[in-house]
């Protein structure tokens, strides 16, 4: 059976916190063991999103964590991080809900709406009255947005949307979708609308069938002919750069979030080898090869700690790069799937069960690993900024 999760601090990474960071991380910590963890297997089993924990969940100030007014927590990057971590020790899925409506639409409003549209949706949000989801990519395009097909055409004092997104967490529970599109216009700039999801011509459809984040809405979403108001576009969105400062955003959390499953994955295996016994009746954490491989996941924990907690750092400095969040996303994520490999292998036949949250972690981590910049495409985006060539 499931043990009670331990922390994982090898490298003395609690002593570099603040006593605020600490008690933000606790408190999260405490949230998900005691809502959380009791229901995610059967979420899991049952393709089933929590949603009676969205209340309770901003009622804790988790949605929109780190953005300042509006009703937000206005938590510093590193608290934020710690949080995201939290969630993802609980569920990469659940994880990605609050990354979505925090990081991408949250964050977008906050960053290029208006006014008007701010005190519409952020107070709401923050509380998770309305929620809400992010289309950026498309059955066609999902490495490289900017082929994207979906247009915005204004005509008179609407924009009419047309066009196909995929794979957009939480589509079919939204409110309201940020949707990027090109405007049909000498331009075709890239550009972000906010489309209420009860307007004619908007259907959101589940995806189904995935083996990976069963306990998060994943959707196709289909536009044809939508009219909205002209203040419905997000007047600060221009280019493909305003919605790569979105996945920056969720990019930061998930780096965070993957360092979560892997303690996750790892304090599971550590309680179980020294409690199962094989030959000898020794505990199996007794032999060389588990220690190896129990070691080799500990010290990988340790370094995307220290990833993590230092590009949180330069993002609390207002100095950190996209190249440094990349490395960060990139790095935990692949740790955090190697763990949930090696610790699944540490508890042999149980580890393909859900008494254990391994094998869930593992598979919601290879989604974890495609989204949101894949782990390849992560690496283009640090060689390009070593080399000074872009190698897509
Ligand atoms: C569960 C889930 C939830 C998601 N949620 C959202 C969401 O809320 N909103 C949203 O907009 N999107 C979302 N996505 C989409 C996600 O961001 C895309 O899947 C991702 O960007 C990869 O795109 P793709 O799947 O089309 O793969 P592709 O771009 O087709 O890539 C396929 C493979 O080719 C590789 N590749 C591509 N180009 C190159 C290159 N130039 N050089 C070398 N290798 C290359 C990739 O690394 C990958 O291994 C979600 C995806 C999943 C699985």
């Amino acid at each position: 059976m499931a043990f009670k999760f331990k922390n994982v601090d090898f490298i003395g990474f609690d002593a570099m916190l603040s006593e605020d960071e600490r008690l933000v991380r606790d408190t999260a910590r405490r949230f998900i063991d005691d809502n959380l963890i009791p229901i995610i297997e059967e979420c899991n089993r049952e393709g089933r999103f929590p949603r009676e924990l969205v209340k309770p969940m901003g009622e804790m100030g988790f949605f929109g964590a780190n953005l300042h007014g509006y009703g937000c927590a206005g938590m510093s990057n590193v608290e934020y991080g710690l949080v995201t971590q939290e969630m993802e020790r609980g569920d990469s899925g659940i994880r990605s809900f609050v990354s979505v409506q925090s990081a991408l639409v949250m964050y977008p409003i906050y960053t290029f709406g208006s006014d008007e549209q701010k005190n519409t949706w952020l107070p709401a949000m923050a509380k998770g009255e309305k929620l809400g989801c992010f289309g950026l990519t498309e059955p066609g395009f999902g490495s490289n947005p900017g082929g994207m097909t979906t247009v915005a055409r204004k005509s008179g004092d609407e924009f009419i949307l047309n066009g196909e997104k995929m794979w957009i967490t939480s589509g079919n529970i939204a409110d309201v979708a940020v949707i990027w599109a090109k405007v049909e216009d000498k331009d075709h700039k890239v550009r972000g609308f906010l489309v209420e999801t009860d307007r004619p011509g908007f259907r959101a459809y589940e995806v189904h069938g995935k083996w990976s984040l069963r306990a998060s809405v994943t959707s196709g979403l289909s536009l044809q002919d939508v009219h909205i108001p002209a203040t419905n576009l997000l007047p600060g969105t221009g280019g493909l750069k305003s919605p790569l400062m979105c996945l920056n955003q969720a990019r930061y959390g998930i780096s965070w979030g993957a360092i979560g499953a892997a303690m996750s994955c790892y304090d599971t295996a550590l309680q179980y080898a020294k409690a199962r016994k094989q030959f000898h009746n020794q505990p199996i954490a007794s032999h060389q090869l588990i220690q190896d491989k129990l070691v080799w996941m500990v010290t990988e924990i340790s370094k995307a700690q220290l990833l993590s907690l230092q590009v949180g750092r330069l993002k609390d400095a207002g100095t950190v790069g996209h190249q440094h969040i990349s490395m960060a996303k990139r790095n935990n994520v692949w740790m955090a799937l190697e763990c949930a490999r090696i610790s699944r292998d540490i508890l042999g036949a149980n580890g393909i069960t859900e008494d254990y949250p391994i094998m869930r972690h593992m598979m919601n981590l290879e989604s974890v690993k495609t989204y949101e910049g894949t782990h390849d495409i992560h690496a283009l985006i640090i060689g390009q900024h070593i080399t000074g060539s872009g190698a897509y």
